[in-house]
């Protein structure tokens, strides 16, 4: 196998950019069925991986595994650097560790594994070890189960850093009456066909943009949509400046069991600079006005953001365990096309400290699911923690990808798990477009689902 120029072949390149970002070097790789040859300006690297090491690796994986692997070797010897997470780029290092077991490992050797095969570092295969016993009994596959997933593109503000498809709420009020009357079509429909064919609701999302955003009477006509279906229902409400006690009411009276209450960081100055339009205070505030009402409170904070030091991190971390929600979640920050920052290799130099303190004074909580991104400030991770038993089984089973995905809205995307194979669907992203052919996607995607099941 001889690849003349990785910038050709998207996995290798992957790994190129965990060290040189964008801009890369020459590299080029050869493998004569023995050796692998790694060409950098220069230099040349040669590597052998032997079978009593790399056997765990499935056959049909096993020259691309390695290949990346051997890139990754020789960029750490050209560079003299190494990363938290070895060659590893993709989405979900756990199935790595997944796969480690159903070979017949235990947790310790699938931890060794982790270390020797794909070089992740000792603290983060051990934090998969925790993530994977987190997970435990609540993770199997069933194509029995659906979860539901519905999406509103609004927000109060854009911040900085956001990638998604997401519009000013005030600038769009008739536009999101119009999306939820059609919405709320596709979810009734959409929960009609999975009943029809015998397919249960595991637990529902609402995401987006912010749900919270919509006008009073507009969000509960969505969720008397959904419906109070008695399971986990997680909604988000990631804008504090969103969450009044009457947003919480329609929450409470709607059955919904979990609320996202998002303070990013407790730094007001941050805030403001990253365009948000809400203080700390005003989190504060939201997290009583839901807390007292009984929802779960997930909080999401935000590793790496311009201009914050590891101090501000761990104030604002400190802040949020002070109130013991029972979940936090610790995104590294991600600057993907479509923020209005973009990513740069001079990032936020103390993300890896933050990252690193969030992993080890968790104080009395545990890592139960984690996922990666591309472009994500120093190749880190998000990382959701948990209070023990209140993990959020939507997260662990879309993560993990053991429960298929009924996905309503904009840009929303199904997945399909039937016989063994994931198929996915993916709604009009643009809310436009949703709009003008909502009729003709919405056909097509129950065609999809129906054809699946059959
Ligand atoms: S709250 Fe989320 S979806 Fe809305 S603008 Fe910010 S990052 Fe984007």
């Amino acid at each position: 196998m001889r690849v003349n120029d990785i910038h050709t072949d998207t996995e290798l390149s992957d790994v190129a950019r965990l060290f040189f970002g964008d801009d890369f070097p020459s590299v080029s790789l050869e493998y004569d069925g023995k050796t692998f040859t790694v060409e950098l300006p220069e230099k040349r690297y040669e590597f052998e991986y032997a079978d009593d090491i790399y056997g765990v690796i499935p056959p049909a994986h096993k020259i691309g595994r390695l290949s990346k692997i051997a890139v990754y070797d020789a960029l750490c010897a050209f560079t003299g650097r190494d990363m938290a997470w070895g060659a590893l780029t993709g989405v979900r290092p756990s199935k790595l560790f997944y796969e480690c077991l159903r070979s017949g490992m235990d947790n310790a050797a699938a931890v060794d594994a982790m270390q020797k095969i794909y070089r992740v570092s000792g603290m983060r295969s051990s934090v998969l070890d925790e993530i994977i016993k987190a997970q435990k009994g609540k993770v199997e596959f069933s194509s029995e189960y659906y979860n539901l997933y519905v999406h509103v593109p609004y927000c109060t503000t854009r911040c900085s850093y956001c990638s998604f498809v997401s519009a000013p709420i005030a600038k769009n009020r008739a536009q999101s009456q119009q999306y939820v009357k059609l919405l709320c079509d596709e979810i009734m429909r959409s929960k009609d066909l999975l009943r029809e064919c015998g397919k249960k609701i595991l637990s529902v999302y609402i995401g987006g943009g912010t749900p919270s955003a919509l006008d009073d009477d507009t969000f509960a006509e969505l969720l008397d949509a959904i419906g109070d279906l008695g399971c986990e229902y997680t909604c988000e409400a990631g804008r504090p400046d969103t969450v009044a006690s009457e947003k919480a009411d329609i929450m409470r009276s709607h059955g919904v069991t979990r609320v996202c209450v998002n303070p990013q960081t407790l730094n007001d100055k941050t805030l403001a600079a990253i365009g948000r339009s809400h203080s700390a205070d005003d989190f504060f505030r939201a997290y009583d006005t839901v807390r007292a009402r009984g929802f779960d409170v997930n909080c999401d904070l935000i590793a790496g953001l311009d201009g914050e030091t590891l101090d501000d991190f761990v104030k604002s971390l400190d802040g949020v365990y002070a109130l013991r929600p029972q979940n936090i979640t610790v995104h590294s920050l991600s600057k993907k096309n479509g923020s209005a920052i973009r990513y740069r290799s001079d990032e936020n130099s103390d993300i890896s400290k933050m990252l690193d303190h969030a992993l080890t004074h968790v104080d009395g909580y545990r890592p139960y699911y984690l996922y990666r991104q591309k472009r994500q400030a120093g190749n880190l991770e998000n990382i959701g923690f948990s209070l023990p038993e209140c993990e959020c089984v939507n997260n662990i089973t879309t993560m993990e990808e053991t429960v298929g995905v009924m996905a309503c809205g904009a840009g929303a995307i199904s997945k399909i798990f039937e016989n063994g194979n994931i198929s996915r669907f993916a709604n009009m992203r643009d809310v436009s477009l949703y709009i003008s052919r909502y009729d003709e996607k919405l056909t097509a995607k129950l065609d999809c689902f129906r054809a699946a099941f059959a």
